[in-house]
């Protein structure tokens, strides 16, 4: 039988984006880690996830399984900050495939409330992923808050289990497999070419903007990536971060620098992890108008904040 054959059962591909949901520190990232293993694989966006921040592509014989994040739910103080938070996960979760939705032992919690409301319309079918079943003393207290859940939501799968002690996993990645759609591999199973490597620096440098910065920098923050080349086993990076005012400029930077340094050190820390090299990154700041006024100007008299490391 060739390959090309109609009939031939080589060439039956399974791909789709499952998303990953939960308030912070249920374990997502640690489940993750352990379902993609060795074979993290980020590659660029492609079109038809545009909309999506990949965290990892895990192929395995015919099935290929991408990955997808969402925003953290938050439930501070900023309204419009939780309306913005909120219509970004509603964007996320809408087409993609599979739903895991993450929650730590029986702690429900306002902001699970949140998340669990943000199921409410949505398409695609939903896992119950209990994790750190591992600290469970009491299994009996499990039947009665999965009871309670499946009142509330139709999931289509419950999954106790420890992402951590890696007990049950398996038997998720299985079902997972079982709901992912017909069809071809979006992404090749390739290396980190030099323009994704640049466009995943970019994003872990915003990544860790926001963290270090939260509520206080709301989403108007570009990283544009100057120069990225190798010298040996170095690799040098450049990137200019623009902000819209000056004042967010100042807060970016932080005290003496302090800010922008943590920033720095914990992007290029993050990117030697992931590329395997020693990176050299030196990160500016600017204030978006000033910079696109005469770009040229700005770079002949030098950048008056940076961090190098
Ligand atoms: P995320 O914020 O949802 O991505 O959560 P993380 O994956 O970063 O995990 C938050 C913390 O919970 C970390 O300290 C993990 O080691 C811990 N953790 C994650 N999964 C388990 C688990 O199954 N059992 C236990 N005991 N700890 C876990
Ligand atoms: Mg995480």
């Amino acid at each position: 039988m060739t390959s090309d054959s109609p009939d031939s059962k080589t060439t039956l591909t399974h791909c789709g984006l499952v998303a990953l949901v939960g308030k912070p520190n249920v374990g997502k990232s640690t489940l993750l880690n352990y379902m993609i293993g060795q074979k993290l694989s980020i590659t660029s966006r492609k079109p038809q996830t545009t909309r999506h921040r990949i965290l990892g592509i895990k192929t395995h014989e015919n099935n290929q399984m991408i990955f997808v994040d969402t925003p953290g739910v938050h439930s501070g103080q900023n309204k419009a900050i939780n309306r913005y938070m909120n219509k970004t996960v509603q964007g996320v979760i809408r087409d993609v495939d599979l739903i895991l939705f993450i929650v730590d032992r029986v702690k429900w919690t306002e902001e699970d409330e949140l998340v669990l409301q943000q199921l409410q319309n949505n398409q695609a079918p939903v896992f119950l992923v209990i994790n750190k079943i591992d600290l469970v003393e009491n299994k009996e207290t499990l039947l009665p808050f999965i009871e309670a859940l499946e009142g509330r939501y139709p999931f289509k799968e419950i999954f106790p289990l420890s992402a951590l002690r890696q007990h049950n996993i398996d038997a998720l990645e299985s079902a997972i497999i079982k709901h992912l759609p017909e069809g071809d591999f979006y992404y090749p199973d390739d290396q980190l070419t030099d323009k994704n490597a640049r466009f995943l620096a970019a994003e872990f440098i915003r990544e860790k903007i926001t963290r270090q910065i939260g509520d206080e920098l709301p989403y108007e923050t570009t990283v544009e990536i100057e120069e990225f080349k190798q010298e040996g086993k170095t690799v040098h990076i450049s990137a200019l971060i623009l902000v819209e005012k000056s004042g967010q400029k100042k807060i970016i930077i932080g005290d003496k620098g302090s800010r922008l340094k943590l920033i720095g050190t914990e992007a290029r820390k993050e990117l030697e992890q992931l590329l395997g090299t020693k990176i050299m990154l030196n990160l500016w700041v600017k204030v978006k108008r000033g910079w696109s006024d005469d770009e040229r100007a700005l770079k002949s008299l030098g950048y008056d904040d940076m961090f190098q490391g």
